[in-house]
């Protein structure tokens, strides 16, 4: 029997709104001493009541309206209940069945077989964050922050349409550069500001039928939650080979190790008794808000590889890399900007190619210590299109103005890196090359070739990489021959 891996994935974004969700405590908590954003309402203290912070609800309609959602024209809040020590209130406070946004759909690559797929989005809902416990494993004990209590979420969820962990992965990917490009939070995983759980079931291939699902915590990569969907689709393939039945649970992700272990099962599972929250009206949502929002949106990184893919004829992969992240493709529109020489292929392939060597050998994903201006880079550039500079020369001095933004023009010239263009000096360094060598003359006249080779290497020695190779081959043959 062949089975097939079914995926739903969801995902709470942090926002990065100026405060909480349902009070006026500051909501840049990272990084700030424990305990010191708190008030009556994220303790949750009784009579304390929650007030809605609009920055975040035109955030989620950013959002949802990015995921090609229907926006609700009423939406309301639910409280959720259970008991964990994270939890102030004892509930929290979520959305249950009229979330902010629903019905969505975003298109997700797959590189290796360059399929596209449909992912369709359940729904974005509003919520807030709970505290956050640091467990610490020497005295057994467990600290609380209560910093995070309180902070605006979004929960973004997919219905089962993934087939595979690099889809996964890629939606992942495609929904972190769509938060990023609305700059409504930082998407960043590793300080939990974008956390996913991993839903995954197998079933026969060729069935519709939805099985029993396992969900998958506690991932903090995105690569974390691919190696986990794998962990776990291969786990209830051989559990079904043996004859087991897969059980709903929920499962741990151990990336150190590289195994999830179960966290609770079905008879375990939470009842929430969701019921309205009697402390929020429900908010009525205008055609008009909405467009508003809509026509202010950003260009998104989607249609902005469509822009480059028909305005410079770049390939779709190559488009896909700019636009992965959004500082790349800012600079490779302010790089073709600063010269109207300069062409889209010709940007993309510096940045795409020499650029990210660069940035990957100084462990740079995010383009963060990168000095260099587009203005600059387009000098450096220029250089070599107008060859004046070699390639490699070039590549070098980029490694080295990476960080500096030292100027491409200035520090070439000044290092006599630019192509010799005196056809006399030329003349004089091969004069030299011929004289200082004479074993290789010799060679040459008894009819070894590959001696020209070895006096081209050494006047492009003398010259610093800057004389023009084929022009030395040619003046070193016109003088061997008049010796
Ligand atoms: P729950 O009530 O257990 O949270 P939901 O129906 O709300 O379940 O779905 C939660 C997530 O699980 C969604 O992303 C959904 O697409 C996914 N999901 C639901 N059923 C399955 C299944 N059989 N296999 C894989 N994923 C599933
Ligand atoms: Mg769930
Ligand atoms: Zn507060």
């Amino acid at each position: 029997m062949s089975f097939e891996p079914v995926i739903g994935l969801e995902v709470h974004v942090q926002l990065n709104t100026n405060s909480k969700m349902f009070c006026s405590c500051s909501g840049s908590y990272q990084e700030m001493e424990p305990n010191s954003l708190v008030c009556e309402v994220c303790l949750g203290l009784p009579g304390s009541l929650p007030s809605v912070n609009l920055e975040a609800v035109n955030s989620a309609i950013k959002l949802g309206l990015s995921l090609g959602c229907d926006i609700s024209d009423v939406t309301k809040f639910d409280r959720k209940n259970y008991v964990y020590p994270d939890l102030m209130k004892g509930y929290q406070i979520s959305q249950f069945d009229m979330p902010i946004a629903t019905n969505g759909k975003i298109n997700v690559e797959n590189k290796s077989s360059e399929i596209k797929s449909l992912i369709r989005i359940n729904r974005v809902h509003m919520e807030e964050d709970v505290a956050k416990l640091i467990h610490n494993e020497l005295n057994d004990s467990v600290f609380m922050d209560l910093n995070r209590s309180g902070m605006p979420l979004l929960e973004v969820v997919t219905e089962p349409d993934f087939r595979s962990s690099e889809e996964a992965e890629n939606y992942l990917i495609k929904l972190q550069s769509i938060v990023r490009y609305l700059g409504i939070g930082t998407a960043n995983m590793e300080e939990g500001s974008f956390r996913c759980d991993a839903n995954v079931s197998i079933r026969e291939k060729g069935t519709e039928k939805l099985n029993e699902k396992v969900e998958i915590k506690n991932m903090n990569r995105i690569k974390a939650v691919a190696r986990a969907i794998e962990y776990e689709i291969l786990r209830q393939k051989k559990a079904v080979a043996s004859g087991e039945r897969i059980v709903q649970e929920t499962r741990g992700w151990n990336d150190i190790e590289s195994k999830s272990i179960p966290q609770r099962s079905k008879e375990d599972a939470h009842d929430y008794r969701y019921f309205p929250e009697p402390d929020i009206p429900a908010i009525k949502i205008t055609a008009k808000f909405v467009n508003e929002i809509k026509e202010a949106l950003p260009e998104l990184p989607e249609d902005k590889q469509a822009r480059y893919i028909n305005d410079f004829n770049l390939s779709s992969y190559d488009a896909g890399i700019l636009v992965s992240n959004q500082k790349k493709a800012k600079f490779f529109d302010q790089v073709l900007n600063s010269s109207t020489k300069l062409d889209g292929k010709y940007v993309a392939n510096w940045i795409n190619v020499d650029l990210n060597a660069i940035s990957n050998a100084q462990k740079d994903d995010e383009l963060e210590k990168m000095e260099i201006s587009p203005d600059n880079f387009g000098k450096l550039i220029m250089l070599v299109k107008e060859n004046k500079v070699n390639k490699n020369t070039a590549k070098d001095l980029l490694s080295e103005i990476y960080s500096t933004n030292e100027d491409a023009e200035n520090i070439s010239k000044s290092r006599g890196l630019q192509k010799m263009e005196d056809s006399n000096e030329l003349s004089n360094i091969v004069e030299n090359a011929i004289k200082s060598n004479q074993a290789a003359v010799n060679d040459y006249k008894n009819g070894k070739e590959t001696a020209v080779r070895f006096l081209i290497g050494q006047v492009m020695k003398q010259s610093k990489g800057t004389a023009n190779p084929n022009s030395a081959e040619t003046e070193i043959i016109k003088q061997l021959k008049n010796e």
